[in-house]
């Protein structure tokens, strides 16, 4: 298809019928009077009182139990900036469409006009009481970090910033398994991190609660190698300055093992591949275009595990492999939060996934005849069914353990079965 046929599909696919891609339906009858006197006046006074007795009911009187709030203000949308709220809504539809056909989740996408990180909080804040969870989206760093941390301590309710923690948790993945492939040790390899923004630094703070170390992390920016004698440093940036003597991204690449790119487009060069050790690491997932092109990584070197944000190559490090599910577990359980334990139970449940045999419609979808864990499948395909219950079970039973769950599940089976319909 042509890149202006592709401009033009797109535009038709959104304005054609309805204007967007999502809709509100009913879930109760509405054919007779006497549904609808249930459903509002007088009938719709009981569940009312109830709740207001006993503020728990909401859960299971209304929707709020199933109900995620998709917010952004348009700062940092996909890799296309800061577009405003109106242009990001249909990302934040289209989420919301993803939310539903992967882990049946209904959104509603909240685009707010304000790029005041108190002004955000304090609306997300007001709104606790229509969602099960709050899924934060395409918001700039450095806002994004303050504004997550603090709802995350002032609501009751699960909030994450997907761009930060779901890219975090799949590539967290993918990389367990790429270090199991070329025989690497977690606690031994030399990262280098290209991107220190909101994706960048939620990788790399999850890659040392698996078991990376500090040490062995080299985090380069625009201006080069975040060093700590830099001038200005900012205070989330210097979480991972490196004391080396160090200036280059070209001079940190050096002998490393993992490429960690969340940056921009054609960065790296096929020197600095060559430059890394035996069976490197490269994941390059600045979207739409990586930091090397995929061809031109894989022919530089045999001995290397490529990832990247693409679709059309192997490996693709896609968010939608988590946050389906990650909420689903945690709505299921009513947890309070999405905690570090629930976070490392979706990469575990992710990274073990992408070792067990592939089901046959997962093939078929591919063209593939026999998919099978190795180079070229390092995570799971996102049409693989059983991240439902593999992920949103694991994610449930960490919330329980942590005690942040304020469902109990009991019955596995059951709630296994209960995801698979
Ligand atoms: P962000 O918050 O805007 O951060 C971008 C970071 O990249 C900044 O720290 C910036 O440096 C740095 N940077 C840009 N160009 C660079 C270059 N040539 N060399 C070194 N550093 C460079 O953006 P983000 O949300 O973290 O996303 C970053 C990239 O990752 C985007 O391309 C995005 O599409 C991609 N991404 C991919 C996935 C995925 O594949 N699943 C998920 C999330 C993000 P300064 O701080 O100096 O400005
Ligand atoms: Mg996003």
């Amino acid at each position: 298809m042509s890149k202006i046929n592709r401009k033009q599909d797109a535009l038709d696919y959104h304005s054609q019928g309805r204007p967007g891609k999502i809709q509100v339906i009913p879930t109760k009858p509405t054919n007779s009077q006497r549904d609808l006197a249930l459903a509002y006046s007088p009938g719709v006074a009981e569940p009312c009182l109830k709740i207001a007795e006993n503020t728990e009911d909401v859960y299971k009187y209304t929707a709020k139990g199933n109900l995620v709030a998709v917010i952004s203000n348009g700062t940092a949308v996909l890799g296309l900036g800061d577009i405003g709220p109106e242009a990001g809504k249909p990302v934040m539809e289209g989420k919301g469409l993803l939310f539903k056909i992967f882990a049946d989740i209904d959104v509603f996408d909240l685009e707010l006009d304000t790029k005041n990180v108190d002004d955000f909080v304090k609306i997300v804040k007001a709104l606790e009481p229509t969602f099960g969870g709050v899924n934060l989206e395409d918001i700039k760093a450095p806002e994004c970090f303050e504004i997550e941390r603090r709802l995350k301590e002032e609501m009751n309710i699960p909030v994450m910033h997907d761009d930060q923690h779901g890219t975090a948790i799949i590539s967290a993945a993918a990389l367990i398994n790429a270090c199991e492939l070329q025989k690497k040790k977690m606690d031994k390899i030399k990262i280098v991190v290209n991107g220190a923004g909101a994706a960048a630094i939620s990788c790399t703070r999850l890659y040392v609660s698996l078991g990376a170390k500090k040490e062995n992390i080299v985090m380069c920016d625009r201006t080069g190698v975040i060093r700590a004698d830099r001038d200005k440093l900012d205070a989330i940036k210097a979480e991972f300055a490196t004391t080396r003597d160090l200036n280059t991204l070209e001079e940190a690449m050096k002998d490393s093992d993992v490429f960690i790119g969340l940056s921009s487009a054609d960065c790296v060069t096929v020197d600095m591949l060559k430059s890394m050790t035996k069976n490197p690491i490269v994941f390059a997932m600045a979207n739409p275009n990586p930091e090397i092109a995929y061809e031109l990584a894989i022919s530089s070197r045999k001995d290397l595990i490529m990832a990247t944000g693409r679709s059309d190559y192997p490996n693709q490090v896609n968010n939608v492999l988590g946050f389906p599910y990650i909420f689903r577990g945690a709505l299921d359980v009513r947890a309070t939060s999405i905690n570090e334990e629930m976070k490392i139970a979706a990469v575990k449940a992710i990274a073990e996934l992408a070792k067990k045999p592939v089901p046959e419609a997962v093939n078929m979808a591919y063209n593939e005849k026999n998919i099978k864990f190795g180079k070229d499948y390092i995570i799971p395909k996102p049409v693989d069914l059983r991240l439902m219950t593999n992920v949103s079970s694991a994610v449930a039973k960490a919330a329980i353990d942590s005690g942040v769950a304020r469902k109990i599940i009991t019955d596995w089976d059951a709630y296994t079965e209960e995801l698979k319909t």
